[in-house]
């Protein structure tokens, strides 16, 4: 990345990185640590979701998760734990959330949402998907399993025509306007899924080292996933 030179300052980019963190593990944390200092981002707000509107209900409680992100987070400078999503009533829109966040930052600070490959290639399903540009820039980053060769074929059309006028060749342009743009950035490939984890547990296989040692230990004293109940 050379070109546009970036002083870090008081209005440094947010990184939002919402998920269902079902549990939060070293995949969610690596992408979140290597876009925030590759982009220069002032912190990543981690967003546990409520009632994810897109998928089977998780298997343990919001606060549960929760509860997992804040001790994978712990003593990390960058970032941050939000729980609005939790505390929210109601299915946890994204789109809510960004217009709330956008209505505490003021008009000029550029937000980032951070995803994976998978969770962009199903963009266009999200509930006013389109109104997301206008409030952040999208920060999709590689995921094993979704290379970007592949995205042309696995983008629905819409999608395929926002993502060809909203690409930023510059990942740092992302500094120089609020929101609207989108962001691709490889990072360490780690093939390392929540589901990957329940499924472990469930079958009495330690996850251990694919996830932090405090989330894992909070796993085992509340006896958390011991059935795979379906849940993605
Ligand atoms: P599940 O296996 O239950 O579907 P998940 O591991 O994909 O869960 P989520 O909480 O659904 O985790 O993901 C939150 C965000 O993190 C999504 O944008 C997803 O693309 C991204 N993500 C999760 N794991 C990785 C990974 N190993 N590499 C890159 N991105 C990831």
């Amino acid at each position: 990345m050379t070109g546009l030179q970036i002083t870090p300052g008081v209005n440094a980019p947010i990184g939002i990185f919402g998920g269902t963190f079902d549990p939060v593990h070293h995949g969610h944390l690596r992408l979140a640590q290597e876009l925030a200092e590759t982009l220069r981002m002032a912190e990543v707000k981690f967003i546990p979701g409520g009632t994810p509107p897109h998928r089977a209900q998780p298997q343990v409680s919001s606060l549960q998760r929760l509860e997992m992100v804040r001790l994978a987070t712990a003593g990390n400078p960058l970032f941050t734990v939000d729980d609005r999503e939790v505390r929210r009533s109601g299915p946890g829109y994204t789109i809510d959330t960004l217009i709330e966040l956008r209505n505490e930052v003021g008009a000029s600070r550029p937000l980032c949402m951070f995803m994976g490959a998978d969770a962009f290639l199903e963009l266009a399903t999200w509930h006013r998907w389109r109104e997301l540009f206008s409030l952040a820039h999208l920060i999709v980053a590689h995921r094993p399993g979704f290379a970007p060769e592949s995205w042309p074929q696995r983008m629905p059309q819409p999608l395929a025509r926002e993502y060809e006028s909203r690409l930023l060749h510059q990942p740092f342009a992302v500094h120089l306007s609020p929101a609207g743009g989108i962001v691709t950035q490889a990072i360490a490939a780690l093939d390392i899924s929540a589901s990957m984890i329940r499924e472990s547990l469930a079958r009495n296989v330690s996850p251990r080292y694919l996830l932090p040692d405090p989330v894992l230990d909070y796993i085992e004293s509340n006896n958390l996933y011991l059935c795979n109940t379906g849940g993605q």
